[in-house]
């Protein structure tokens, strides 16, 4: 085979290539000096490193969130994975939010601590005890893991003032994965290393599982030594496909947030509804928090119905628009039964103590559906309920 070499075609499309390669090559020792030795030319060097889409891609979502630097990876927990084990060593101390996303909690609980690491965890849903704890806490800690909103309730914590009780030193990450811009921009807030499962809102489309982490120039490099040794990385097409995902976050954002709220005071008002979780709602126990950092509340409702978790069933079964499904950020609408899906294997006990009665129905609106179809479809299944 001839040694083609891609610079022999025109390069003058406006959107940039997408790259599939393992290596990249180097035209002689000069140029392995200058771009791998010196640094002094951008080179890639091998697969694992590096690949022009993922820059392109990181450099935009730097952008985005008002960053100094990102990486993207294979997936959300790819991404939090590598950020812990990056920034954490033996002796460490770090506080966890109960309402955490379940498998961040595993690491948590199940992989860190073989690593020597302790954690506390906290929950979120009184925001002054959160934050007298972190602060009883503070000459311990190393990092303090944030995420908001929680799911299924849709808590939020006072970023800034957790910042002002931990003082500059400790690191503090937070998985925006619920809230991306232009909804909420963690950084601007005191947090130093935002992460997401770009498998949601960021890619929008329900078709690519990947990740990022988006933050300070120091901490990203730490993150990025880790991802070249250990290997968690985003494929060029996965990497295009969210490059491209990006062009339409703002629109995608702005029409969920706009349907978010329409359904979800359609659901407050409706007999049948017991209770709505939405930021968007003033009888959220967060809104005042709602209002001072987010700029609009996404597409996620958790709603409890007056119901058995059996009657909760049949009006969920009766469902035609949403798929039954625990995703969020796709264009379908999906809907799970909380019971049915993240705790299935609660007891009665333990459901209590979170708070997820079996009437407890979580709804994630999708920016392909009409709005005023989803309603109707609450609607009928609601109307004919026992
Ligand atoms: C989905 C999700 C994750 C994990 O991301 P993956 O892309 O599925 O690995 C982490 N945190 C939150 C809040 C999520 O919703």
């Amino acid at each position: 085979m001839t040694k083609l070499r891609p610079d022999d075609v025109f390069r003058n499309s406006i959107e940039s290539p997408t790259y599939q390669s393992a290596s990249y090559y180097f035209n002689d020792a000069g140029h392995v000096k200058a771009g791998l030795h010196e640094r002094s030319a951008p080179a890639g060097r091998y697969g694992r490193y590096s690949n022009p889409t993922w820059v392109e891609v990181e450099n935009r979502l730097t952008e985005l969130s008002g960053a100094e630097a990102s990486l993207v990876f294979a997936s959300g927990m790819a991404a939090h994975t590598t950020a812990f084990l990056a920034l954490l060593e033996a002796g460490d101390e770090v506080v966890l939010p109960s309402e955490s996303y379940r498998q961040v909690r595993n690491v948590f609980h199940h992989i860190l601590p073989k690593f020597g690491v302790t954690v506390h965890e906290v929950s979120i849903r009184d925001p002054e005890e959160f934050i007298e704890n972190v602060r009883s806490l503070k000459g311990r800690l190393k990092l303090v893991h944030l995420e908001m909103p929680s799911s299924p309730h849709m808590y939020l914590i006072d970023v800034a003032r957790v910042r002002e009780a931990l003082g500059p030193e400790v690191v503090i990450t937070l998985d925006s994965s619920f809230s991306p811009p232009p909804n909420f921009y963690a950084l601007q807030w005191g947090v130093d290393l935002v992460l997401f499962s770009a498998t949601k809102y960021l890619s929008g489309h329900g078709d690519i599982v990947a990740g990022v982490a988006s933050g300070r120039q120091d901490l990203i490099d730490k993150l990025r030594w880790y991802r070249d040794t250990t290997g968690p990385i985003m494929d060029g097409n996965t990497a295009f496909l969210l490059r491209r995902s990006l062009y339409t976050l703002r629109l995608r954002m702005e029409r969920v947030n706009a349907m978010g709220l329409e359904v979800a005071r359609y659901l407050e008002s409706h007999p049948r509804v017991d209770r709505v979780y939405y930021n968007g709602l003033e009888s959220h126990p967060h809104f005042k928090m709602a209002q001072q950092y987010l700029h609009g509340y996404g597409g996620v409702i958790t709603f409890e119905l007056d119901m058995s978790e059996a009657e909760t069933a049949e009006v969920v079964d009766r469902l035609k628009v949403p798929f039954m499904a625990s995703n969020f950020g796709a264009p379908h609408t999906l809907v799970e039964q909380s019971t049915f899906f993240t705790y299935f294997e609660y007891s009665d006990e333990e459901l209590r103590s979170i708070g997820v009665p079996r009437g407890t129905v979580r709804l994630a609106l999708g920016f392909g559906n009409d709005t005023q179809a989803v309603i109707d479809d609450l609607d009928q299944a609601l109307s004919r309920a026992r």
